[in-house]
């Protein structure tokens, strides 16, 4: 029996090395990424579903990794929540993507309507100095607070719900809004979501991804629009690929849609281009 612990502990032991190892790999080379500069960021637009116009854009990161090329977040974003240098690269995000997105609303190629939308991860969301730097972020960058909108994800918010809401309304006291990520995926009761300031609801793509076929996930998506709509929040979609899922989208009242069939994630460059030709239709 001894022998047999030792080697299970020796098993485990290595597995757990292999995996420490790569974790450590990853951390020091997310350091490196920051102080290189390898992160850029690429812009998704959203669309209205009543005139196509485009209501604004959601900031998406990805790393420039010299050897590995184009890593999408999925890949770093969670190690990076679990190292705490999130919170740098948050930080980053949150200015770098004010500052791309307020020459487009100088320039009058975005309305002063539409909305930069950031993602906020769970241990940005309670840091302490959270607030101050967005302040500081609108002051340097000059864009209006209402152009900002933070995405929260349900189960972020789920973790503590009173610290939530206290937060989420400091938030709101500077004049930006809150959207509610990845909706349906967490676990969250609806008696919290009538209590959380929120003020756009993301349907998650995977309600979104099997309309027409699955009859259970399309009541689903109508019955949380309708109930937006009830409590004044405005209600986008994710995901959105096929004309009939669009369709459906649109004859549920969904207010704006995001995904393939509108466009893909666009540099700043592309995103230019993609605002004046959709301007000219
Ligand atoms: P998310 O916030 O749910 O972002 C939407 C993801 O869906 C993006 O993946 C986007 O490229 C992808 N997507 C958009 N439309 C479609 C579509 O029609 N079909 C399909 N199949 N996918 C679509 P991406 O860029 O790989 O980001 C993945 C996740 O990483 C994001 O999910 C978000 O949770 C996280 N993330 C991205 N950027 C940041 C960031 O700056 N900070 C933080 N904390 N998280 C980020
Ligand atoms: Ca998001
Ligand atoms: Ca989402
Ligand atoms: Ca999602």
């Amino acid at each position: 029996a001894k022998e047999m612990g030792r080697n299970n502990f020796q098993f485990f032991s290595e597995d757990m090395n292999h995996s420490i190892l790569e974790h450590l790999a990853l951390e020091k080379e997310l350091k490196e990424a920051i102080q290189r500069n390898q992160f850029t960021l690429v812009f998704q637009p959203k669309v209205s579903l009543f005139d196509y116009s485009t209501t604004g854009v959601e900031t998406l990161i990805r790393w420039e990794h010299p050897e590995k090329g184009l890593i999408t977040p999925d890949h770093f974003i969670p190690v990076a929540e679990e190292t705490g240098q999130i919170i740098d690269i948050g930080n980053w995000v949150l200015e770098q993507a004010c500052r791309q997105i307020s020459s487009l609303l100088r320039e009058g190629i975005l309305p002063p309507t539409a909305k930069v939308a950031v993602n906020l991860s769970a241990k940005q969301f309670t840091d302490p100095n959270l607030v101050q730097h967005i302040r500081t972020v609108l002051e340097i960058t000059k864009i209006p607070p209402q152009c900002l909108e933070l995405e929260i994800t349900e189960s972020t918010l789920m973790e503590d719900v009173e610290t939530a809401i206290a937060i989420m309304q400091e938030i709101k006291s500077t004049g930006v809004a809150i959207a509610i990520d990845d909706f349906g995926t967490g676990y969250s009761s609806l008696s919290y979501i009538k209590r959380f300031p929120i003020d756009v609801l993301k349907v998650d793509r995977s309600f979104v991804m099997d309309i027409p076929d699955d009859k259970n996930d399309m009541a689903i998506t109508a019955a949380v629009i309708a109930m937006a709509h009830k409590l004044s929040m405005n209600v986008v979609a994710e995901g959105v690929e096929t004309r009939e899922q669009l369709q459906f989208l649109r004859q549920n009242n969904c207010d704006e849609g995001q995904g393939y069939l509108f466009s893909r994630p666009l540099s700043l460059g592309q995103l230019h281009r993609f605002l004046i030709e959709n301007k000219a239709r």
